[in-house]
């Protein structure tokens, strides 16, 4: 099964091949500040097994070796690596997939890091638009 995704304006596009070794949702505070968001969905693939089939990312040290790569033009993170801690691994931000629901979610990881309101979060009240619609 190939994955196809891309940034939000579509200079960047890439390819993943096979199957994700897993997909973590993760709550640390690099990720959180480098997405503005409070929590963010990496899928992880053998290096070999992704492609990037338009465009050319640029790459933040976010870490001593940690690097998040992302597209210059509009700013969508893509990748992570880390040649240290996850040595011919590349971290994929799933929301970034052309389907999102084809490799589902299977942990949360760093919740030592998490907000706190964040591990109720699924318990909120939900609206199907905002602002909400009668
Ligand atoms: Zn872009
Ligand atoms: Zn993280």
């Amino acid at each position: 099964m190939a994955i196809t995704g891309g940034c939000h304006c579509g200079a960047i596009r890439y390819e993943a091949e096979g199957e994700a070794l897993t997909h973590a949702l993760c709550h640390c505070s690099d990720c959180r500040r480098s997405a503005g968001a409070p929590m963010v969905g990496w899928t992880m693939y053998p290096k070999d097994a992704v492609t990037v089939t338009k465009g050319t990312l640029k790459a933040y040290a976010s870490s001593e070796h940690g690097r998040r790569h992302f597209c210059p033009d509009c700013g969508t993170g893509l990748f992570y690596t880390n040649l240290k801690m996850l040595p011919g691994i590349i971290d994929i931000q799933s929301a970034t997939y052309d389907d999102p629901e084809a490799v589902p979610a299977r942990a949360h990881i760093q919740v030592a890091e998490r907000i706190g309101w964040m591990e109720h979060a699924h318990e909120l009240p939900a609206f199907e638009r905002y602002p909400p619609r009668k």
